[in-house]
């Protein structure tokens, strides 16, 4: 009977505390985001207006997640859900719509913030021609979008806040601009044969891709195989084949395959970048922003020494 009755006192308080949505933060939007880059965004966009809980944490893949007890309960409240697409959530079958289908969570509320962005295609393995490369943020230029897409969905939840949105979305296209520039100036300052970027995972296919860089990589990406043998023998082919000022590791990825593709080539391992995530608060690069900055400036102090 005691165990009965304090249940249902906890359940009460529980209530009280928790209705849902805005009531209980200030009028606040309620903003969901699966991974930080795009939490960091709509933070910056959303400024006092929303209050974003994110899903994949730092040092947790974005591609495959399991989500935890109070993710569903976030995902079944927001006012707005914001993700990637591109499949790096993996897609219509992957973790992502798994939950929001979980909770009957309105598709009218759910956003994808590359809309509009051109997909690109893993490429290498037979039968996988097909796949999607979910990496287009590493690209300013697909930051761009992915901000405007934030902007026009912020200003369709909360219309009332328009003026505050725009002004907010404006300040950051400035500044994303102006990456896209350093990112030009940057390149354009490194000897045309070594414009080679070698990573671990192709994350950085869309960046290449803009700017002219030639990529290298060991594995098409982190939900395959991961450094077998066989991919690892190919890139060290790759890195005799060209010349290649250094090479890279991602902040989230296991560095041995490429240890060994260093020690089998004599090229250094000369930079990290960040690929999935942002860096940790006080870290370099814990910002979208400051990921974007601290990427061009490893990649032209490695290849343009
Ligand atoms: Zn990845």
């Amino acid at each position: 009977m005691i165990v009965v009755f304090l249940g249902t006192i906890f359940i009460l308080a529980a209530c009280g505390t928790n209705s849902s949505g805005k009531d209980n933060s200030d009028g606040k939007i309620q903003v969901v985001t699966t991974f930080t880059i795009l939490e960091d965004m709509v933070n910056e966009i959303g400024g006092d207006q929303v209050e974003v809980y994110n899903l994949v944490p730092i040092g947790t893949d974005p591609h495959e997640y399991e989500p935890l007890p109070e993710d569903i309960k976030k995902a079944s409240d927001a006012d707005a859900l914001f993700y990637n697409g591109l499949n790096l959530e993996g897609g219509k079958h992957g973790w992502f719509f798994k939950l929001t289908d979980s909770v009957e969570q309105d598709e009218n509320r759910i956003f994808k913030l590359t809309d509009g962005v051109e997909p690109m295609y893993l490429t290498g393995e037979k039968g996988k021609e097909e796949e999607i490369n979910p990496h287009a943020f590493a690209n300013p230029n697909v930051g761009i979008k992915m901000t405007e897409n934030a902007r026009d969905a912020l200003i369709k939840v909360d219309p009332e806040h328009k003026a505050e949105y725009e002004k907010n979305a404006d300040a950051y296209l400035d500044k994303l601009k102006e990456i896209d520039q350093e990112y030009q100036d940057k390149i354009a300052d490194i000897p045309e044969e070594d414009r080679v970027l070698v990573t671990s995972e192709r994350a950085f296919q869309y960046l290449a891709d803009q700017y002219g860089l030639k990529e290298g990589y060991i594995w098409a990406i982190d939900t395959e195989e991961n450094g077998t043998p066989e991919q690892i023998k190919s890139l060290i082919h790759f890195v005799k084949g060209n010349d290649v000022p250094g090479l890279f590791v991602e902040s989230n990825v296991d560095t041995r395959p490429m240890e060994t593709v260093s020690k089998e080539t004599g090229v250094e391992i000369a930079g990290t970048l960040y690929s999935d995530e942002i860096g940790k608060p006080g870290e370099e690069g814990d910002t979208y922003l400051s990921y974007l900055e601290y990427n061009i400036n490893e990649i032209h102090d490695v290849l343009a020494k």
